[in-house]
């Protein structure tokens, strides 16, 4: 068994989603043939105000056209059920069954919510979403009132001509939408579309527009055929365009452009599948796929490393070793680039792509399908791989430069996980390859012996209360219980910049007459550093151990400074047992202040807050610090704040090694940002976000007019 669980017996399976996909493909060429033979049953109506289904067009091109649609139609659903194929090499994920949640992001991908995060691309993907779906709704209502009886006949009189009207705007709109997304896209494009721009992006534009030009001028001829009466002037469109066909050749003309529209509509049929146009499919049913049981801070679970004895691989290296969610992830990805956009590794000239991580797997999965299938964007120079084996395209100073910021996640309008997948992949490279930098092999020595990444004598994790006029409540000493339990955490123990957070945090607690203890040395590293570099051999052993600890003392309730604590701690050590009320310390403090149980004065200085990346999007929690920035000064934001926030270069173990060599280093662009909104404070909730902003204000030189607090720090001075 391998630590992700493959399903290896999907083939033998009756149903799969391929099968169904396919016996869907058999179905609609049935189908599409019954369709036609029905349409040769019932007679036209003969409604003055209406229109003559297949008018001028011969019967037994009509019998061709139903032909090639029910076959084109069958290869299209087909050459999706072999991407089936594909996704179902996949090992098994669990997604929630939460229908709700389901049809609730499936709607949002229908509705273009996520797109519309950007504008300019929403506006321009609604025209022609929107266009394209009302035109093909148009085609739909068209061939049922074909089939209808007479006497149900009902495409004619008022109906008809709204009919016509707003299928002329659809057709105007579907345009506009296509002529804009060519503009966009080769003329003068934001970085992040033009690097990708592959000849496949202008032939799914030239498709599109010859669907809608040759849709227009095919009911343009069609007027011209039935000699324009005036009830055709709601075709706003079409009735004008019809004084340019000659009535002598308006017959032969039609029967051209209706032949031209039907051929590129059966292009379309075989371009869907096998281009990125596929996303108008896949995109939405991925984000009706995303939600989950797993909290989003929450790496995916791993079997019990100190127990398990058949284990033969850990992490993903193979395309089967991924989940099936992850490889149809790639096919769902419309290579918009707005993950590498709000990439911080990227845009400080990292190698790190999170969109080049999507392309890569797509293009690994693609060329060892079996038959293979095309990739996720058409590649210019031929990218070949002799292995399903990701690491031959995927290097491991693309992954380590990752600072699990979740940043790429939350701007994907796909829904995509593309965080997941790079911790699956540093799992199998940390623990299997043992390829990770120096720097991590210390600091795992020093929470294997010495249970904190700084290699800090444990016994000293108490000492911080020295500083305290106050006796701090030790739980696991004979009779000693507390409502709370305050996590410090190893920099709130050893770094000497966060134990006057720790300080901070526990007078605040003290004087709103909070009942908290602390472990003190009971207190081990929670394990995140570990298990986001992933180790997770390490991050166990100390997860249980603090699981046992917890458990032993009865603890419920935790209060903790730290994000990744917190996050650890209430999203992660449930996956072994360990099931706890967590609360970051800017929840309760915030608390404490609306409460009036502490009362600050303001300041007037002006803060500016900086969201860490484990309070804010990993776990939702933006209101309570700025809570506390409004009660002790004048709150400014930087442009990119909330779930917009920019990372400080910290996270995913980052903190623990050595930065890779790039244009800028990440803290910095963080600081110049914060910077140029001129506080006098820079506040943030995270003890290192705390030292990445600090050590970034002092390597700038703004150390003698700015200073960096944690908030707990800037409540304590002013309460
Ligand atoms: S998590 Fe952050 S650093 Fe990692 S790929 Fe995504 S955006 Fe980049
Ligand atoms: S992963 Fe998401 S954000 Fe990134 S290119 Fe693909 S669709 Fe766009």
């Amino acid at each position: 068994m391998t630590a992700t669980e493959t399903i290896d017996d999907t083939e033998s399976r009756l149903v799969t989603p391929s099968r169904v996909i396919g016996a869907i493909a058999v179905l609609s060429v049935f189908g599409t043939l019954l369709l036609w033979w029905l349409g040769t049953l019932p007679a036209e109506s003969d409604a003055e105000v209406g229109r003559e289904v297949f008018g001028n067009i011969p019967d037994l091109v009509v019998a061709m056209f139903y032909v090639m649609v029910a076959t084109f139609l069958g290869v299209s659903i087909g050459l999706f059920a072999m991407r089936a194929r594909s996704w179902q090499r996949g090992s098994s994920e669990t997604r929630a069954l939460d229908f709700k949640r389901r049809l609730h992001r499936f709607r949002q991908g229908v509705s273009m919510k996520t797109v519309m995060e950007d504008p300019a691309a929403g506006v321009m993907h609604s025209l022609m979403y929107y266009g394209f779906l009302v035109l093909f709704l148009g085609t739909v209502i068209l061939e049922i009132d074909h089939l209808a009886p007479v006497g149900m006949k009902f495409l004619h009189g008022d109906f008809y001509q709204w009919y016509s009207m707003f299928l002329d705007a659809a057709a105007l709109a579907f345009l506009g939408g296509v002529t804009w997304a060519a503009i966009r896209r080769f003329g003068n494009p934001p970085a992040r579309i033009k690097s990708k721009t592959r000849p496949e992006d202008a032939w799914i534009l030239i498709l599109l527009a010859a669907i809608g030009v040759t849709g227009l001028l095919t009911e343009a001829a069609r007027i011209a055929v039935v000699g324009r009466p005036a009830f055709e002037q709601w075709s706003f469109v079409g009735y004008p365009l019809s004084n340019l066909v000659p009535t002598s050749s308006a017959a032969g003309f039609h029967q051209g452009m209706w032949i031209a529209h039907a051929v590129v509509f059966v292009v379309f049929l075989v371009m869907l599948p096998t281009t990125k146009l596929r996303h108008m499919v896949t995109t939405p049913v991925n984000l009706a796929l995303q939600p989950r049981e797993r909290p989003k801070g929450a790496m995916s679970e791993m079997p019990n490393l100190m127990e398990a004895t058949d284990i033969e691989t850990v992490g993903v290296s193979t395309v089967a070793e991924f989940t099936w969610k992850q490889l149809f992830d790639t096919d769902a990805c419309t290579v918009c680039g707005r993950c590498t956009a709000v990439c911080p590794a990227n845009q400080t000239g990292k190698l790190l792509d999170p969109r080049e991580i999507i392309l890569k797997l797509g293009t690994v999965a693609a060329q060892t399908a079996e038959p293979p299938i095309s990739p996720t964007v058409g590649d210019g120079e031929a990218i070949t791989v002799s292995s399903d084996n990701v690491f031959e395209l995927i290097t491991s100073e693309e992954l380590w430069a990752c600072t699990t910021c979740r940043a790429c996640d939350e701007a994907c309008p796909a829904g995509l996980e593309i965080v997941d997948k790079i911790l699956d992949m540093r799992r199998y490279l940390s623990l299997m390859e043992s390829d990770f930098p120096s720097e991590l092999g210390k600091a795992y020595v020093s929470m294997e012996n010495s249970f904190n990444p700084y290699g800090m004598d444990q016994n000293a994790r108490g000492d911080w209360t020295d500083q305290l006029d106050f006796e701090v409540k030790r739980l696991g000493e004979p009779g000693v219980t507390a409502e709370y339990l305050m996590w410090v955490g190893c920099a709130g123990s050893f770094d000497d910049r966060n134990k006057n957070v720790t300080v901070a945090t526990a007078r605040l607690l003290h004087k709103a007459g909070i009942d908290f203890g602390i472990l003190a040395a009971k207190e081990l590293c929670t394990g995140d550093p570990a298990r986001r570099t992933g180790n997770e051999y390490v991050f166990q052993g100390l997860a249980l151990q603090n699981i046992e600890t917890l458990n032993d003392l009865g603890v419920d309730k935790i209060i903790t400074q730290c994000p990744h604590c917190f996050n650890t701690l209430g999203n992660e050590y449930p996956q072994f047992g360990g099931n706890y009320t967590l609360m970051h310390h800017s929840e309760i403090l915030s608390q404490l202040v609306e409460d009036g149980r502490l009362t600050p004065t303001s300041t007037g200085e002006t803060i500016v807050f900086h969201d860490p990346c484990y309070l804010g999007r990993h776990n939702d929690i933006f209101l309570a610090p700025r809570t506390i920035v409004d009660s002790s000064g004048v709150r400014v934001e930087m442009v990119r704040n909330g779930t917009n926030s920019f990372c400080c270069g910290a996270g995913g173990g980052k903190f623990w090694f050595e930065e890779e060599k790039s244009d800028k280093k990440i803290n910095i662009e963080r600081t110049e940002e914060a910077l140029s909104t001129n506080p006098d404070i820079i506040a943030t909730g995270c003890p290192f976000c705390y030292v990445m902003m600090d050590d970034g204000v002092k390597e700038i030189g703004a150390d003698e007019t700015v200073i960096v607090q944690d908030i707990a720090m800037l409540l304590d001075e002013r309460t």
